[in-house]
């Protein structure tokens, strides 16, 4: 590990160059032009190490490296290089001060893919070969659900001997082993209109049935299993003097395990409208829940003694955010975590990461891949 770490701290400068070109190039979901752009990059310098193919999609373009190892076994790479922040939102696309790099990206989730590339090079430069095939995916749609990347990061995970997400570790550097299934709700809840003054009897009151709804859906709430119902957005009526015929109900899910999901899924289902009302259910489980198994704990032991030998320390920290690993964790060993230390996910003007973390955690990732 000691050539590689000497390779990438000489290329610091690089670097970190190298991060400021993807930062600089704006790269929200949905806006095609900035991400075909960056992806024009990231192709371009991923040709260095294999073939590459590329995916056009009406959200932008997928990249697909493949990097031939020694042996046939596959290592998996995923990475999104789609960003939260609309053209423009930022008051300095990129800014360098106390040993921080601010950008949008920077953290969530440029900087990882940046590692990676730099953990190739330094192999490449140094000679080595790397212990499997490797598959690099960079998808274009992960802040906005992964509708486009979800099938090729399936297809590419199944089989693969490991499956590395260079999503941004945890706040406390700590790589991820476990992420909450997402599960997203709409409910759309029918009554009868009628005038408030002159015949309430004759209404039923959508709000009415809506707040009902409200009650029995939290108590399927499992603290202690860490399943929540959260029942974020509302909508409904139309003036003060007319019950409400219609009310909109979000509600996000989240949980540990499956078997919760299903549960939960099945129980909200079953929730009986008040009389006179009916419940109209959309949506569904989005992510599944991204669950620790042998493989992925091995994976975990793994680098942590990579990490050590290099001279730093990592845990292992389950989250309730979702990532795209949360689609590959039941297809083949994945962690997750991969990417550079920092802070202020999708925050403006605040998300960045520590540059002198971007070295240790590329010779992380190198390390990984020749071991
Ligand atoms: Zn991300």
């Amino acid at each position: 590990m000691k050539n590689i770490l000497a390779y990438l701290e000489n290329h610091t400068t690089d670097i970190l160059a190298d991060l400021e070109i993807l930062v600089r190039i704006e790269s929200p979901s949905n806006d095609v032009e900035g991400i075909n752009r960056l992806q024009h990059v990231t192709q371009s310098w991923l040709g260095e190490f294999g073939q590459i193919n590329r995916h056009s999609s009406r959200l932008g373009d997928i990249v697909h490296a493949h990097i031939q190892g020694q042996s046939n076994e596959r290592i998996v790479f995923l990475a999104h290089i789609d960003t939260v922040y609309p053209v423009g939102a930022w008051e300095n696309l990129w800014r360098v001060t106390d040993g921080l790099a601010y950008g949008p990206g920077t953290y969530d989730m440029k900087g990882g893919v940046i590692q990676a590339i730099w953990a190739l090079r330094a192999i490449k430069s140094l000679g080595l070969t790397p212990a499997s095939n490797i598959d690099f995916l960079l998808t274009p749609d992960e802040e906005s659900g992964s509708e486009i990347g979800r099938p090729y990061i399936e297809d590419i995970a199944k089989g693969a001997k490991a499956v590395l997400v260079l999503e941004p570790p945890f706040m406390n550097g700590d790589l991820k082993v476990a992420r909450k299934g997402v599960g997203e709700y709409k409910f759309n809840i029918y009554g009868r209109a009628a005038h408030q003054g002159l015949e309430p009897q004759n209404g039923q009151n959508a709000i009415v049935s809506a707040a009902h709804l409200i009650s029995e859906l939290v108590k399927l709430q499992d603290w202690d299993k860490g399943t929540t119902l959260g029942p974020n957005v509302i909508q409904g009526g139309t003036v003060s003097n007319v019950v409400a015929d219609h009310a909109a109900l979000e509600v996000d899910l989240r949980v540990w395990s499956l078997e919760e999901a299903e549960r939960a899924d099945k129980a909200l289902r079953a929730i009986q409208p008040l009389d006179g009302t009916r419940y109209e259910i959309s949506g569904g489980l989005n992510r599944p829940p991204m669950e620790p198994s042998e493989g992925s704990l091995k994976l975990f032991d793994k680098a942590r003694t990579i990490a050590n030998e290099i001279g730093f320390d990592v845990g292992a920290s389950r989250v309730g955010g979702g990532s795209d690993g949360n689609f590959t964790s039941h297809l083949a060993p994945t962690l997750d975590g991969f990417g550079a230390f920092g802070a202020g996910a999708h925050q403006k003007n605040i998300e960045h990461i520590h540059i002198a973390s971007l070295v240790p955690r590329s010779a992380l990732i190198a390390g990984m891949l020749i071991k």
